[in-house]
C-alpha cells in the first residue's frame, strides 16, 4: 500500500491563542472550510468539535491536545478537486490557560509549525509570551493571525506594533484590513495587491477585487517594506531588487516560504473569525509557508542498547520510528494513543516495540480523528500524526519504533506538580472506582500524580494549579461517576538536607522461634548533579531525585537483601522526616551491615535500612523546600505602588518593572503558598484593571521561621 498524500503536501501545525483570543472559533471556521464539518457551531452554543470535553465547553477553554486532520485546497486553486493540490492539515490542539502549559509544551514537540492566533484588542497579553517563548525553544516556525477586527477598540496597527515590540522584530505585515470595528470587511493581500472579500452566510466564498481607492497610498507603502523584508534573504534577488528588478510574486513566495521555515521571518494575517473573514487566506499560508515534514531536519535519538547517536529522516523507507505525544480517552473506542510518526510506517494489526518499556506492543485498530468522524486507516506513513487503538503501556513520550532497529527519542520534559490536595471517596463502591479513575487520568497527563498517604491511608493527588486539579476532579466526578469530599488545595511542598551524615540501623528481634535480624550501616549526602561525561556505574540506581549506591564488599549483606534495602530508604523518604512532604535530591551509600544466617529476612532488611535513614536524615540539616513561582503582574501605573508593596509583603523578590503601552509590568518570584487567591486580591486592588500570570520556577529552602509553622500545623 502505497502513501495516500505526498509528504511534501502534509502540515502538522498548531493553534496557539492566549485563552479567549479565538482560538475555538478559529479552529471551527478551518472544520468548517476544510469541508469535513457542515455547519458552524458557535462556542458559546458548546458544540465546537475540538472541544471534545463537557467542563470544557462549560469553561470554554480548551485542555487537551487533540490531532485533528482535515484538508485543503488553495483559494488560488482552480480545480479543487484534483487531489493533487490538496494538502492534508493534521491540526494539534493546545490549550490557552497558564496551567496547561504543560499541554502547549507537549504539543510544540510534534507539530511543525504554529498559527499564532491575537486578540485585535488586545494584542500581545502574557500568555501569548509564554507561549511564544516555548515555541522558540522548540524552533517552531510561525504565522501570525491578529483576530476579532471587527470588535469595538480593534486596532490592526497596534496589535502589529505590540508583536513587534513584544515577540519579534522578524514579525511582517502580509496584509492591511479593510475597514475596522463594525465596518470591517476584508483585506488586502500585500504580495498580490488585490483586496479580498468574504461573501456567504459563513464567508465561505472568497473574492478577488482591486484595492480600494482610499486604501492604495497605505498598501503601496507596505508591499514597499514587506519586499524589502523578504528579498533580504536572498543575495540573488536582493541584487536584482537594488538593480530596480523586483522579484515576481511567486519568486517572493519562494524565498518567504525558506524564511519562515528557518524562523527567520514571521508572516502577520489578519481578520475575524467570528465574522468569517480571512481564515481562508491564512490556511493557503500554511500551505505556502509552514514546513512539511521533508522540509524538517532529521529527528535525533539514541540507541538504548548502545547508547550511540542515531538520525532517522522523514522517509517511508527508513525504519519505523515515533512518539507517542498524548493519551486521551475516547467514549467510542476506548482509549487512544497519539503518536507522531517521524519516520518509516506501521500497518494495524502490527507489532511495535516500545523502547522506553522494552516490550513488545500489538497495535489493533489506527485511527484518524476527523471533525466529524474517526476514519479507521490500514497502514500510517512517515510524518503523519495518527492514533492507535490497543497499546496497554504506552504513555505519553515514549518511543514507538521496530524492533531490529531500537531508538529512543529525547523525552518531553515535564515540569514538576507543584499543589496537591486530599481527596476521600464518600463510599466503599466509590473507594474502587476512584482508584480506578485517578489512574486512567494520571496516565493520561504527566503532570498529574498520585500518591497514597500511608499512616491516614488517605489519597493526594497533585498537579500544576488550583485549575488543573479542578478540572481533574471535575472530570473524575463526571467521567467516572466518582462521589468524593476534596479538600483545599495544598502547596506541594517537599524535603531535603543541606549536610550529610552517617548511621547505622538495627533491627533485632528474639522473641523464642525465628527472631529477626538486619543490620545496615549508610552514608547520606546531597546528591551531586550528574557529570554528563560520566557513565553511571553498575553499582548505583539514579533517578531524578534519588541515587543509591551499592558498596557492600565480600557479601557481609547477602545479595537478596539489597534490594529491601533501597525499598526500606524509598519508603523512608517518601514519608518525609519533618513534616511528612516527600524527600527529594538525596544520595545513600550503603557500606557496611551484618547478617544472621537463620534470622535475617528481607522485611528486616527493610525495617533496618528505614531507621538507618531516618538517623541519618535527623543529623544532616533537614530543610523544607516550596516551590517558588515566577508571576508577571500588568497594572494601570496609579496601583503599581500598591502592588510592589503587598508582592514585597509576600515574601517575593520584585524582578523587573517596565513599561507596556499605558500599563506597568511587575515581574517578581514569590512563594506559591502566598499566591492562593490572589487574582482576587489583584482585582480589587486595582478595580478589576490588573492581570497576572504565574508559571513554576524553582524548589528554594523555606526561612525557618516560616517552616516551624507548617511543621507545627502537620503534627
Ligand atoms: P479561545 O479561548 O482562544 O478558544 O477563544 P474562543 O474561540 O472561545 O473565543 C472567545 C470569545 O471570543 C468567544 O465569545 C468568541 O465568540 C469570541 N470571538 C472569537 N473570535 C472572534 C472575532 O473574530 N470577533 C469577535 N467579536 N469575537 C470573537
Amino acid at each position: 500500500m502505497n502513501r495516500d498524500y505526498p509528504l511534501e503536501r502534509v502540515r502538522n501545525f498548531g493553534i496557539i491563542a492566549h485563552i479567549d483570543a479565538g482560538k475555538t472559533t478559529v479552529s471551527e471556521r478551518i472544520l468548517f472550510y476544510t469541508g469535513s464539518q457542515h455547519k458552524i457551531g458557535e462556542v458559546h452554543e458548546g458544540e465546537t468539535t475540538t472541544d471534545w470535553m463537557e467542563q470544557e465547553r462549560e469553561r470554554g477553554i480548551t485542555i487537551t491536545a487533540a490531532a485533528i486532520t482535515c484538508f485543503w485546497t488553495q483559494s488560488t486553486e482552480p480545480d479543487k478537486k484534483d487531489i493533487a493540490k490538496k494538502a492534508r492539515f493534521n491540526i494539534i490542539d493546545t490549550p490557552g490557560h497558564i496551567d496547561f502549559t504543560v499541554e502547549v509544551k507537549r504539543s510544540m514537540r510534534v507539530l511543525d509549525g504554529a498559527v499564532v492566533v491575537f486578540d485585535g484588542v488586545a494584542g500581545v497579553e502574557p500568555q501569548s509570551e509564554t507561549n511564544w517563548r516555548y515555541a522558540d525553544e522548540a524552533n517552531v516556525p510561525r504565522l501570525c493571525f491578529i483576530n476579532k477586527l471587527d470588535r469595538t477598540g480593534a486596532s490592526f496597527e497596534n496589535s502589529y506594533a505590540s508583536i513587534l515590540e513584544r515577540l519579534s522584530k522578524k514579525a511582517v505585515r502580509m496584509q492591511i484590513p479593510i475597514g475596522l470595528e463594525g465596518a470591517h470587511e476584508g483585506v488586502v493581500d500585500l504580495l498580490k495587491m488585490k483586496a479580498y472579500h468574504f461573501e456567504g452566510d459563513k464567508g465561505e466564498k472568497v473574492t478577488e477585487s482591486e484595492i480600494p481607492e482610499n486604501l492604495v497610498e497605505d498598501a503601496k507603502k507596505h508591499r514597499h517594506e514587506l519586499v524589502e523584508r523578504i528579498v533580504e534573504h536572498d543575495d540573488a534577488a536582493m541584487h536584482a531588487y537594488l538593480e530596480g528588478k523586483e522579484p515576481s510574486v511567486e519568486e517572493l513566495k519562494s524565498i518567504l516560504r525558506k524564511a519562515v521555515i528557518a524562523n527567520q521571518v514571521f508572516p502577520v494575517f489578519t481578520g475575524s473569525a467570528l465574522k468569517n473573514k480571512g481564515v481562508q487566506l491564512v490556511l493557503d499560508a500554511v500551505v505556502d509557508y509552514l514546513p512539511s515534514p521533508l522540509d524538517l531536519p532529521p529527528v535525533k535519538g539514541i540507541n538504548p542498547k548502545t547508547g550511540e547517536e542515531l538520525v532517522r529522516y522523514a522517509s517511508d523507507d527508513e525504519p519505523f520510528t515515533a512518539l507517542a505525544f498524548k493519551l486521551q480517552a475516547d467514549p467510542f473506542v476506548g482509549q487512544l494513543t497519539f503518536f507522531r510518526v517521524y519516520s518509516g510506517t506501521l500497518e494495524a494489526g502490527s507489532y511495535l516495540y516500545n523502547s522506553a518499556t522494552g516490550t513488545k506492543e500489538r497495535v489493533g485498530r489506527i485511527v484518524r480523528l476527523q471533525a466529524d468522524k474517526r476514519e479507521e486507516v490500514k497502514k500510517v506513513f512517515a510524518g503523519e500524526i495518527a492514533a492507535a487503538v490497543g497499546l496497554k503501556d504506552t504513555r505519553t513520550s515514549h518511543t514507538l519504533c521496530s524492533e531490529d532497529a531500537p531508538i529512543i527519542l529525547e523525552a518531553i520534559k515535564f515540569p514538576e506538580p507543584v499543589v496537591s490536595l486530599r481527596i476521600e471517596p464518600k463510599t466503599k463502591v466509590d473507594q474502587e472506582k476512584m482508584g480506578m479513575a485517578l489512574k486512567k487520568l494520571s496516565d493520561e497527563d504527566p503532570t498529574f500524580r498520585v500518591t497514597g498517604d500511608e499512616e491516614t491511608g488517605e489519597t493526594i493527588i497533585s498537579g500544576m494549579g488550583e485549575l488543573h486539579l479542578e478540572i481533574l476532579v471535575d472530570r473524575m466526578k463526571r467521567e467516572f461517576t466518582v462521589e468524593a469530599n476534596v479538600g483545599k488545595p495544598q502547596v506541594a511542598y517537599r524535603e531535603t538536607i543541606l549536610g550529610s551524615s552517617e548511621a547505622q540501623g538495627k533491627y533485632i528481634k528474639q522473641t523464642g522461634g525465628r527472631g529477626q535480624y538486619g543490620d545496615v550501616r549508610i552514608r547520606m549526602k546531597k546528591m551531586e548533579p550528574l557529570d554528563p561525561d560520566k557513565k553511571i556505574a553498575k553499582n548505583v540506581t539514579r533517578e531524578d531525585h534519588f541515587e543509591f549506591i551499592n558498596n557492600i564488599k565480600g557479601g557481609v549483606i547477602p545479595q537478596e537483601f539489597i534490594a529491601p534495602v533501597e525499598k526500606g530508604i524509598r519508603e523512608a523518604m517518601s514519608r518525609g522526616i519533618l513534616a511528612g512532604f516527600p524527600m527529594v535530591d538525596i544520595s545513600v551509600d550503603l557500606y557496611d551491615g551484618s547478617y544472621h544466617d537463620v534470622d535475617s529476612s528481607e522485611i528486616a532488611f527493610k525495617i533496618a535500612a528505614s531507621m538507618a535513614f531516618q538517623d541519618a536524615a535527623n543529623r544532616a540539616k533537614p530543610v523544607l523546600l516550596e516551590p517558588i513561582m515566577k508571576i508577571e503582574v500588568v497594572v494601570p501605573e496609579q496601583f503599581m505602588g500598591d502592588i510592589t508593596g503587598n508582592l514585597s509583603g509576600k515574601r517575593g523578590a520584585i524582578e523587573g518593572m517596565e513599561e507596556r503601552g499605558q500599563s506597568k509590568v511587575i515581574t517578581a518570584k514569590v512563594p506559591l503558598s502566598e499566591m492562593f487567591g490572589y487574582t482576587t486580591t489583584l482585582r480589587s486592588m486595582t478595580e478589576g484593571r490588573g492581570s497576572m500570570t504565574m508559571e513554576f520556577d524553582h524548589y528554594d529552602v523555606v526561612p525557618q521561621n516560616v517552616a516551624a509553622d507548617i511543621i507545627a500545623s502537620r503534627k
